[in-house]
């Protein structure tokens, strides 16, 4: 069978007929990066920093940071990681980056937006990163959370060369970024599509409300309808575009994506057998259909059951 040709139970994730798709983890520091690092996945596509520093009450220094990268890049080798940088604020504060009280915090300077406040914390960072990256030989990309605009997309890109990194890359987050990609790509090497908080701002339903939760369902059209906009963005100006929000381990809404053009999927390291097993029973244009299926529908729960009804009985 093809799919066992193109290797739906390890090595590099692909459709059936072929067409790559890395699969990736979602880290948050040292013990993750130990752990991924040894099964099979594509290396690291959201390494979430701020997680590391949670429960610091002051802010680390460069060389502190520096042996922390070093300890998450070591376990990949040659295998990407993709860093995002602090993404403080909302659900995530940290007590050394902090700006005061905010009315909205979600809607506030969170993010790469709390770095345009406070330069030298990304400054910091950027260079521990480069030293990791030196002293690791490692394939370390960084991206920016909460980018809104192609500006922010363009003062991120050029710090981040300052620093002698070789690749930028954005979150593609918030709607604004997503519906105009093109733009916001141009700035920089890859995008990534943060469904969690995309579908959040899409939907405008808080990502903490429980009692939301059928609002934040990432099969609400209305958010694929997103994706849909900024992955055609992303083509336009041939940039590569992932999935690291948790859609990307759901296995059927992960054939949508690649069928609305995700060249990579980064979930939880438990989620990407399942994951590449689903890829590998469906060709490129299936995925297409699929995802035409779901965007077709008119709720999400209508949308998973289209999927679910014309995907391969055997997932
Ligand atoms: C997201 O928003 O989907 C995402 C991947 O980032 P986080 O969950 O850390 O906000
Ligand atoms: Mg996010």
């Amino acid at each position: 069978r093809r799919a066992q040709a193109f290797g739906a139970s390890s090595g590099p994730g692909a459709t059936r007929d072929g067409h790559p798709v890395a699969l990736l983890a979602n880290i948050g520091g040292v013990d993750d990066a130990e752990r991924a690092g040894a099964q099979d996945v594509e290396g690291v596509g959201l390494f979430r920093t701020e997680f590391v520093f949670l429960s610091a009450d002051r802010e680390p220094t460069v060389d502190e940071q520096a042996e922390i990268y070093r300890r998450v890049l070591a376990p990949f080798g040659d295998r990407r990681v993709v860093v995002r940088t602090l993404d403080a604020g909302a659900d995530k504060p940290l007590a050394f980056a902090d700006l005061g009280p905010e009315e909205n915090p979600a809607l506030g300077r969170r993010g790469l937006r709390l770095c345009e406040a406070r330069p030298a914390l990304l400054d910091a960072q950027l260079e521990a990163l480069a030293v990791a990256a030196r002293d690791t030989g490692a394939d370390v990309r960084v991206m920016a959370p909460m980018v809104a605009t192609a500006d922010e997309a363009a003062w991120f890109a050029e710090r981040v060369r300052a620093h002698g990194l070789p690749k930028a890359g954005v979150m593609i987050e918030v709607p604004a970024a997503a519906l105009r990609s093109a733009h916001v790509l141009a700035e920089v090497d890859f995008g990534s599509l943060g469904t969690n908080d995309l579908a959040q701002y899409t939907m405008a339903a808080d990502r903490m409300e429980g009692a939301l939760s059928d609002l934040l369902d990432p099969w609400q059209p209305a958010v694929l309808d997103v994706v849909a906009a900024a992955c055609g963005g992303a083509e336009q100006v041939d940039r590569p575009i992932g999935v690291c929000g948790e859609a990307a381990g759901d296995p059927l809404l992960a054939l949508v994506l690649v069928g609305l053009g995700v060249a990579s999927l980064s979930m939880a390291p438990s989620k990407v057998p399942a994951v590449r097993v689903a890829l590998g029973l469906h060709r490129l244009d299936e995925c297409r259909a699929l995802a035409e299926a779901a965007r077709g529908a008119r709720t999400a729960e209508d949308a998973r059951e289209a999927v679910r009804a014309a995907a391969s009985a055997e997932l």
